[in-house]
Protein backbone atom coordinates (compact mmCIF):
# COMPACT_ATOMS: atom_id res chain seq x y z
CA UNK A 1 0.00 0.00 0.00
CA UNK A 2 1.45 3.64 -0.35
CA UNK A 3 1.09 6.41 1.90
CA UNK A 4 0.49 10.41 1.12
CA UNK A 5 2.62 12.64 1.90
CA UNK A 6 1.86 14.17 5.41
CA UNK A 7 2.86 17.60 6.36
CA UNK A 8 5.92 17.64 7.99
CA UNK A 9 4.48 19.43 11.32
CA UNK A 10 1.50 16.99 11.62
CA UNK A 11 4.12 14.32 11.86
CA UNK A 12 6.04 16.20 14.36
CA UNK A 13 3.27 17.03 16.63
CA UNK A 14 2.14 12.93 16.63
CA UNK A 15 5.51 12.16 17.68
CA UNK A 16 5.84 14.65 20.65
CA UNK A 17 2.85 13.27 21.98
CA UNK A 18 3.73 10.06 21.96
CA UNK A 19 7.03 11.07 23.97
CA UNK A 20 5.46 12.20 26.42
CA UNK A 21 3.69 8.52 27.63
CA UNK A 22 7.20 7.21 29.11
CA UNK A 23 8.20 3.73 27.78
CA UNK A 24 9.21 0.44 29.28
CA UNK A 25 12.02 -1.59 28.76
CA UNK A 26 11.63 -3.85 26.24
CA UNK A 27 8.29 -2.34 24.70
CA UNK A 28 8.17 -0.95 21.09
CA UNK A 29 6.81 2.42 20.82
CA UNK A 30 5.25 3.84 18.14
CA UNK A 31 7.07 7.24 17.83
CA UNK A 32 5.32 8.28 14.54
CA UNK A 33 3.79 6.60 11.94
CA UNK A 34 6.15 3.98 10.32
CA UNK A 35 8.91 4.71 13.19
CA UNK A 36 9.32 2.61 16.07
CA UNK A 37 11.41 2.91 19.33
CA UNK A 38 12.50 -0.40 21.46
CA UNK A 39 14.57 0.68 24.73
CA UNK A 40 16.95 -2.21 25.49
CA UNK A 41 17.81 -3.88 28.79
CA UNK A 42 21.27 -2.79 29.16
CA UNK A 43 21.61 -3.78 33.14
CA UNK A 44 20.30 -7.23 32.56
CA UNK A 45 20.97 -8.20 29.11
CA UNK A 46 24.21 -5.35 27.72
CA UNK A 47 21.58 -4.33 25.11
CA UNK A 48 20.97 -1.29 23.44
CA UNK A 49 18.19 0.99 22.13
CA UNK A 50 16.46 0.26 18.80
CA UNK A 51 15.19 2.25 16.79
CA UNK A 52 13.04 0.64 12.97
CA UNK A 53 11.76 2.38 10.21
CA UNK A 54 9.21 0.50 8.13
CA UNK A 55 9.64 2.41 4.42
CA UNK A 56 7.28 1.08 1.25
CA UNK A 57 9.57 -1.34 0.37
CA UNK A 58 12.08 -2.39 3.39
CA UNK A 59 13.00 -2.11 6.99
CA UNK A 60 15.69 0.78 8.16
CA UNK A 61 17.10 -0.66 11.30
CA UNK A 62 18.85 1.30 13.71
CA UNK A 63 21.48 -0.61 15.32
CA UNK A 64 22.83 -3.71 15.14
CA UNK A 65 22.49 -4.55 19.40
CA UNK A 66 24.70 -7.65 20.69
CA UNK A 67 23.00 -10.88 18.77
CA UNK A 68 20.90 -11.96 21.26
CA UNK A 69 19.60 -7.88 21.37
CA UNK A 70 18.92 -8.59 17.79
CA UNK A 71 17.24 -11.83 17.96
CA UNK A 72 15.31 -10.59 20.36
CA UNK A 73 13.91 -6.97 17.80
CA UNK A 74 13.50 -9.29 14.97
CA UNK A 75 10.00 -10.88 15.73
CA UNK A 76 8.97 -7.43 17.31
CA UNK A 77 9.55 -6.01 13.74
CA UNK A 78 7.85 -9.05 12.17
CA UNK A 79 5.02 -8.74 14.19
CA UNK A 80 4.17 -5.12 12.52
CA UNK A 81 5.28 -5.78 8.94
CA UNK A 82 6.86 -8.34 6.53
CA UNK A 83 8.94 -6.07 4.24
CA UNK A 84 12.54 -7.12 4.20
CA UNK A 85 14.80 -6.02 6.44
CA UNK A 86 17.06 -4.58 4.12
CA UNK A 87 19.59 -2.19 6.35
CA UNK A 88 21.09 -2.67 9.29
CA UNK A 89 22.61 0.94 10.91
CA UNK A 90 25.42 0.22 13.29
CA UNK A 91 25.90 4.40 14.92
CA UNK A 92 29.27 2.87 16.08
CA UNK A 93 31.00 -0.25 16.38
CA UNK A 94 31.11 -1.27 19.97
CA UNK A 95 29.84 -4.63 20.68
CA UNK A 96 26.08 -3.79 21.69
CA UNK A 97 25.60 -1.76 18.84
CA UNK A 98 27.29 -3.74 15.96
CA UNK A 99 27.97 -7.38 17.01
CA UNK A 100 24.48 -8.23 15.91
CA UNK A 101 25.38 -7.85 12.18
CA UNK A 102 25.42 -11.59 11.06
CA UNK A 103 22.60 -12.16 12.85
CA UNK A 104 20.95 -9.40 10.14
CA UNK A 105 22.92 -10.46 7.55
CA UNK A 106 21.41 -13.85 8.12
CA UNK A 107 18.02 -12.31 7.92
CA UNK A 108 18.89 -10.49 4.77
CA UNK A 109 19.88 -7.09 5.78
CA UNK A 110 23.32 -5.42 5.05
CA UNK A 111 25.19 -3.57 7.99
CA UNK A 112 25.64 0.44 6.86
CA UNK A 113 27.49 2.55 8.59
CA UNK A 114 30.26 5.46 8.59
CA UNK A 115 33.72 4.90 7.05
CA UNK A 116 35.27 5.24 11.31
CA UNK A 117 33.09 2.49 12.17
CA UNK A 118 35.33 -0.21 9.93
CA UNK A 119 38.39 1.94 10.86
CA UNK A 120 37.38 1.42 14.94
CA UNK A 121 37.07 -2.69 13.73
CA UNK A 122 40.59 -2.17 12.30
CA UNK A 123 41.81 -1.01 15.03
CA UNK A 124 39.55 -2.92 18.09
CA UNK A 125 39.13 -6.12 16.21
CA UNK A 126 42.16 -7.29 14.35
CA UNK A 127 41.26 -10.98 14.06
CA UNK A 128 38.62 -9.88 11.48
CA UNK A 129 41.35 -8.10 9.13
CA UNK A 130 43.88 -11.29 9.65
CA UNK A 131 45.45 -10.09 12.82
CA UNK A 132 45.63 -11.62 16.95
CA UNK A 133 42.60 -11.51 19.01
CA UNK A 134 40.61 -8.21 20.10
CA UNK A 135 37.26 -6.86 21.41
CA UNK A 136 35.17 -9.59 20.04
CA UNK A 137 37.21 -12.92 21.27
CA UNK A 138 37.37 -11.07 24.56
CA UNK A 139 33.74 -10.32 25.13
CA UNK A 140 32.85 -14.08 23.22
CA UNK A 141 34.55 -15.94 26.58
CA UNK A 142 32.03 -14.18 28.58
CA UNK A 143 28.91 -13.98 26.33
CA UNK A 144 27.25 -16.84 24.66
CA UNK A 145 25.67 -15.16 22.18
CA UNK A 146 28.89 -13.51 20.77
CA UNK A 147 30.71 -16.80 21.03
CA UNK A 148 27.98 -18.83 18.90
CA UNK A 149 27.95 -16.06 16.44
CA UNK A 150 30.39 -14.13 14.32
CA UNK A 151 31.65 -10.44 13.93
CA UNK A 152 30.54 -9.29 10.41
CA UNK A 153 31.80 -5.63 9.74
CA UNK A 154 29.37 -3.31 7.85
CA UNK A 155 29.94 -3.40 4.21
CA UNK A 156 27.91 -0.43 2.99
CA UNK A 157 29.83 2.42 3.84
CA UNK A 158 29.39 6.23 4.02
CA UNK A 159 31.53 9.45 4.95
CA UNK A 160 29.32 11.91 5.68
CA UNK A 161 25.40 11.35 5.12
CA UNK A 162 23.65 8.79 3.47
CA UNK A 163 19.82 9.21 2.41
CA UNK A 164 17.24 6.71 2.47
CA UNK A 165 14.26 8.48 1.11
CA UNK A 166 10.98 6.83 -0.88
CA UNK A 167 9.05 9.73 -1.10
CA UNK A 168 7.09 9.04 2.30
CA UNK A 169 9.92 8.85 4.49
CA UNK A 170 13.38 10.41 4.83
CA UNK A 171 16.06 9.15 6.90
CA UNK A 172 19.45 10.57 6.88
CA UNK A 173 22.61 8.83 8.29
CA UNK A 174 24.79 11.49 9.54
CA UNK A 175 28.58 11.92 11.00
CA UNK A 176 28.82 15.44 12.75
CA UNK A 177 32.55 14.25 14.25
CA UNK A 178 34.39 12.70 17.30
CA UNK A 179 32.27 12.00 19.89
CA UNK A 180 31.52 8.57 21.98
CA UNK A 181 34.27 7.24 19.42
CA UNK A 182 35.68 8.28 15.85
CA UNK A 183 33.02 6.80 14.07
CA UNK A 184 29.57 7.67 15.55
CA UNK A 185 26.60 8.17 12.62
CA UNK A 186 23.31 9.73 13.73
CA UNK A 187 19.65 8.71 11.95
CA UNK A 188 17.49 11.66 11.09
CA UNK A 189 14.23 11.80 10.28
CA UNK A 190 13.62 15.34 9.04
CA UNK A 191 10.19 15.37 8.32
CA UNK A 192 8.92 14.16 11.59
CA UNK A 193 12.12 15.59 13.46
CA UNK A 194 13.27 12.26 14.77
CA UNK A 195 16.66 11.89 16.07
CA UNK A 196 18.43 8.53 16.90
CA UNK A 197 21.83 9.45 17.88
CA UNK A 198 23.34 6.00 19.11
CA UNK A 199 25.71 6.34 22.27
CA UNK A 200 26.54 10.29 20.88
CA UNK A 201 23.85 10.76 23.32
CA UNK A 202 22.39 8.72 26.03
CA UNK A 203 20.08 9.53 28.68
CA UNK A 204 20.71 8.32 31.81
CA UNK A 205 24.27 7.01 33.25
CA UNK A 206 25.78 5.19 30.15
CA UNK A 207 29.13 7.76 28.86
CA UNK A 208 31.57 5.50 27.91
CA UNK A 209 34.69 8.03 27.00
CA UNK A 210 37.91 5.72 26.74
CA UNK A 211 36.82 5.03 22.39
CA UNK A 212 36.28 8.95 21.83
CA UNK A 213 37.02 13.08 23.05
CA UNK A 214 34.84 14.95 25.01
CA UNK A 215 36.07 17.86 23.99
CA UNK A 216 35.17 16.95 20.59
CA UNK A 217 31.84 15.30 21.67
CA UNK A 218 30.77 19.16 22.96
CA UNK A 219 30.83 20.17 19.76
CA UNK A 220 29.43 17.12 18.01
CA UNK A 221 26.39 16.93 19.35
CA UNK A 222 26.66 21.39 18.70
CA UNK A 223 25.89 20.16 15.21
CA UNK A 224 23.27 17.01 15.92
CA UNK A 225 21.50 20.17 18.13
CA UNK A 226 21.36 22.45 14.92
CA UNK A 227 18.60 20.10 13.40
CA UNK A 228 16.13 21.23 15.50
CA UNK A 229 15.24 17.47 16.50
CA UNK A 230 12.35 17.15 19.27
CA UNK A 231 11.99 13.70 19.71
CA UNK A 232 15.41 11.80 20.55
CA UNK A 233 16.42 8.17 20.63
CA UNK A 234 19.18 8.00 22.90
CA UNK A 235 21.42 4.76 22.60
CA UNK A 236 20.80 3.74 26.18
CA UNK A 237 17.95 5.10 28.54
CA UNK A 238 14.47 6.21 27.62
CA UNK A 239 13.65 8.62 24.59
CA UNK A 240 13.11 11.63 24.73
CA UNK A 241 12.65 15.10 23.74
CA UNK A 242 15.22 17.97 22.72
CA UNK A 243 17.06 18.25 25.90
CA UNK A 244 18.13 15.04 26.29
CA UNK A 245 20.53 16.60 23.85
CA UNK A 246 20.85 19.51 25.36
CA UNK A 247 21.29 17.26 28.93
CA UNK A 248 23.58 15.35 27.75
CA UNK A 249 26.28 18.24 26.14
CA UNK A 250 25.82 20.20 29.18
CA UNK A 251 27.00 17.67 30.98
CA UNK A 252 29.71 17.30 29.55
CA UNK A 253 30.72 21.04 29.39
CA UNK A 254 30.25 20.83 33.29
CA UNK A 255 32.30 17.89 33.92
CA UNK A 256 35.22 19.88 31.48
CA UNK A 257 34.76 23.35 33.76
CA UNK A 258 35.10 21.60 36.92
CA UNK A 259 37.69 19.66 36.03
CA UNK A 260 40.17 22.60 34.10
CA UNK A 261 39.07 24.80 37.76
CA UNK A 262 40.18 22.07 39.57
CA UNK A 263 43.46 21.44 37.79
CA UNK A 264 44.69 24.64 38.51
CA UNK A 265 47.70 24.67 40.54
CA UNK A 266 47.34 20.94 41.54
CA UNK A 267 49.15 18.04 40.57
CA UNK A 268 47.46 15.16 38.91
CA UNK A 269 46.92 12.89 42.50
CA UNK A 270 45.06 16.28 44.21
CA UNK A 271 42.92 16.31 41.18
CA UNK A 272 42.02 12.98 41.45
CA UNK A 273 41.36 13.57 45.40
CA UNK A 274 38.63 15.98 44.47
CA UNK A 275 36.77 13.63 42.38
CA UNK A 276 34.15 13.30 45.22
CA UNK A 277 33.73 17.27 45.16
CA UNK A 278 33.27 17.25 41.29
CA UNK A 279 30.42 14.79 41.27
CA UNK A 280 28.57 16.54 44.28
CA UNK A 281 29.02 19.89 42.29
CA UNK A 282 27.32 18.27 39.12
CA UNK A 283 24.97 16.25 41.05
CA UNK A 284 23.09 19.51 42.23
CA UNK A 285 22.03 20.48 38.94
CA UNK A 286 18.94 18.80 38.39
CA UNK A 287 19.48 18.84 34.17
CA UNK A 288 22.73 16.68 34.53
CA UNK A 289 22.37 14.57 37.92
CA UNK A 290 20.88 11.39 36.11
CA UNK A 291 24.60 11.18 34.05
CA UNK A 292 26.46 10.61 36.98
CA UNK A 293 27.60 6.95 37.70
CA UNK A 294 29.98 4.40 38.55
CA UNK A 295 31.90 5.62 35.64
CA UNK A 296 31.95 9.04 36.50
CA UNK A 297 35.62 8.65 37.61
CA UNK A 298 36.58 7.33 34.75
CA UNK A 299 35.14 10.17 32.79
CA UNK A 300 37.08 12.94 35.12
CA UNK A 301 40.17 10.97 34.21
CA UNK A 302 39.32 11.01 30.44
CA UNK A 303 38.53 14.95 30.71
CA UNK A 304 41.54 15.40 32.74
CA UNK A 305 43.49 13.68 30.30
CA UNK A 306 42.28 15.28 27.38
CA UNK A 307 42.75 18.97 29.24
CA UNK A 308 46.10 18.99 30.47
CA UNK A 309 47.71 15.73 28.62
CA UNK A 310 48.47 14.09 31.66
CA UNK A 311 47.23 10.95 34.13
CA UNK A 312 45.80 10.60 36.97
CA UNK A 313 48.28 8.10 39.25
CA UNK A 314 45.81 5.88 39.69
CA UNK A 315 43.97 4.62 36.46
CA UNK A 316 41.84 1.65 38.36
CA UNK A 317 38.64 4.05 38.08
CA UNK A 318 39.24 4.24 34.20
CA UNK A 319 39.91 0.53 33.42
CA UNK A 320 36.43 0.13 36.10
CA UNK A 321 34.59 2.60 33.74
CA UNK A 322 35.53 0.07 30.75
CA UNK A 323 34.88 -2.86 32.53
CA UNK A 324 31.80 -1.64 33.63
CA UNK A 325 30.83 -0.31 30.29
CA UNK A 326 31.24 -3.86 28.28
CA UNK A 327 28.15 -5.67 27.31
CA UNK A 328 28.50 -8.74 30.26
CA UNK A 329 27.97 -7.18 33.57
CA UNK A 330 30.33 -8.69 36.34
CA UNK A 331 30.39 -7.25 40.29
CA UNK A 332 33.54 -8.76 41.36
CA UNK A 333 35.46 -5.64 40.45
CA UNK A 334 38.21 -7.10 39.53
CA UNK A 335 40.11 -7.05 36.20
CA UNK A 336 40.75 -9.59 33.96
CA UNK A 337 43.68 -12.14 34.11
CA UNK A 338 45.35 -9.43 32.02
CA UNK A 339 44.75 -6.58 34.06
CA UNK A 340 42.80 -5.33 30.74
CA UNK A 341 39.08 -4.47 31.73
CA UNK A 342 37.93 -6.13 28.65
CA UNK A 343 35.58 -3.86 26.08
CA UNK A 344 33.28 -1.34 26.46
CA UNK A 345 29.70 -1.02 24.91
ZN1 LIG B 1 29.04 2.51 22.73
Amino acid sequence: MSFPRVAAGTLAAAACAVVLARAQVGEVRTVAPDVYFHEGDIKGKGHCNNGWVVFQDYVLVIDANFPSGAREIIPKIRALTSKPIRFAFDTHHHGDHAYGNQVWVDEGAIPVAHTGVLEEMKKYEPALFGGGPGRWESTAKEREDVRTSKLKAPTVLFPDMLIFDDGVHRVELHHFGVAHTHGDGFAWLPKEKILFTGDACVNGPYNYVADGNIGEWIRTLDRARALGAQVVGPGHGPLGDATVLADQQLFFQELYRVVTAAAKGKNPAQVQESVVGMRAELGANARIARYLGDGFAGQVGKAYNEITGRSFPDRRAEADAERRHRGSHHDDGTPDAAGHAGHPN
